[in-house]
């Protein structure tokens, strides 16, 4: 079985799907690695080390395409290399499902088994494989160490024979993975912390990290059965956007990460509360690529506003630590490959009665499989 790793770089990527580790693991399956040269580049793995690990490497992306059985990558396919595959492939990747029903059907038109990486399940027996937690931790960290330093303040208090300086106050917006990343990152580096989120089960877990829990009354909230926030009410927004709005102009940062599964995210802070803040704060907004938590903040762009603060609207801050961005994402991949592995055969097995593999593919035999997308 031929499994084929092309370059993400066309589209800005820097992370990769494949480390020379799991490289080693797959070739010890039994499967024959290809990956494009210059594969991990960006994210500080040689061409040599893949090599070493048993990986042959490509400069010919179309032929490689033609002839791969599995195919991972990072971010969606250009269309054409959809068509470009073999019938009955594999294919793995962050695919944006809600947003690209024409990829989904080309996908089902080419016969190809398309699995999203968005859509595994987030349970226990999938954690291995979920990227989205794997990322998002890192993209809350990263959101925090790209915000102290763009910040003229400490971040910790410092009692110095020069005087004291006070903590610098940080704000988390959504306390999912990313934002209790963002919470114990900050609250490492010694800043004072406050949070909020819209479910309630979430206090807690912010407390326990040393953070302040905002308490906004917005009525009834809750989540999902997968464990994703339910959307508020546009009455209920006005509300959080008021009790959130004191304690922004407080804050040095400000890290926003409210998502909402499969959903445009929601703008919590608006022109006016951003008016509000202190030159020289900073605010990052995690969710900007599903539309965006702050007003004003552009996906790729970074811009001071006229009252002095730096909004950071960075699609994939993850990628600023794309060495260990891409180890935990090509883990995902391999556990997922694991997974679906039948030593006998030496192929993968796709039992469409499994658990997971329901949750995430979709596409399979000519059709669109999952149900929120068969049309
Ligand atoms: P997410 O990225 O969808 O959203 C981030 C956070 O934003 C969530 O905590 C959400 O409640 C919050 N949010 C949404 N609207 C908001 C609003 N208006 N104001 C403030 N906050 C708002 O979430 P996620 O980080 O991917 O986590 C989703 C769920 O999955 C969580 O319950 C998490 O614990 C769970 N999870 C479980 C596992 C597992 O069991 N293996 C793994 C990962 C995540």
């Amino acid at each position: 079985m031929l499994c084929y790793i092309p370059a993400d770089s066309h589209s800005g990527e820097v992370r990769a799907a494949l480390t020379p580790a799991t490289a080693a693991g797959f070739v010890k399956l039994g499967l024959t690695v290809q990956a494009h040269a210059g594969l991990g580049a960006a994210s500080g793995y040689s061409d040599t080390e893949y090599q070493a690990a048993g990986v042959t490497l490509v400069s010919q992306h179309a032929s490689a395409l033609a002839g791969a059985d599995v195919v991972l990558r990072v971010r969606k396919p250009p269309p054409h290399d959809v068509s470009a595959m073999k019938r009955g492939a594999v294919h793995l990747s962050f695919l944006d499902p809600f947003n690209e029903p024409d990829l989904v059907t080309r996908f089902a038109e080419a016969s190809i088994s398309s699995v999203s990486l968005e859509l595994i399940p987030r349970t226990t027996l999938a954690q291995k494989m979920d990227a989205l937690s794997s990322q998002a931790s890192l993209a809350g960290y990263a959101a925090v160490i790209q915000s102290a330093a763009r910040l003229r303040r400490a971040l910790p208090m410092m009692m110095t024979p020069a005087g004291t300086i006070m903590p610098a106050r940080v704000f988390i917006i959504g306390a999912g993975v990313a934002g209790l990343q963002a919470i114990a990152t900050a609250r490492r580096l010694g800043a004072r912390v406050d949070a909020f989120d819209t479910r309630p089960v979430v206090e807690e877990q912010v407390r326990s990290l040393g953070a302040k829990f905002v308490k906004i009354d917005l009525g009834g909230t809750g989540q999902t059965s997968g464990g994703y926030a339910q959307a508020l009410t546009p009455d209920q927004i006005v509300r959080q956007q008021a009790g959130m709005a004191r304690v922004c102009a407080q804050s040095d940062i400000v890290i926003t990460t409210a998502k909402l599964f499969g959903r445009r995210s929601p703008t919590l802070v608006t022109q006016t509360m951003l008016n509000g803040m202190q030159p020289g704060s900073i605010v990052v907004d995690l969710a900007v690529e599903s539309g965006g938590n702050v007003e004003g903040i552009v996906p790729g762009e970074e811009r001071v506003t006229a009252g002095g603060v730096t909004l950071i609207g960075h699609p994939c801050l993850e990628g600023t630590i794309s060495y260990h961005a891409t180890q935990v994402l090509a883990a995902n991949f391999a556990a997922w490959i694991a997974h679906f592995w039948d030593p006998g055969t030496r192929a993968l097995r796709l039992d469409t009665s499994d658990e997971i593999l329901r949750g995430c593919l979709v596409t399979h035999g000519g059709a669109i499989v999952h149900p929120l997308f068969v049309r």
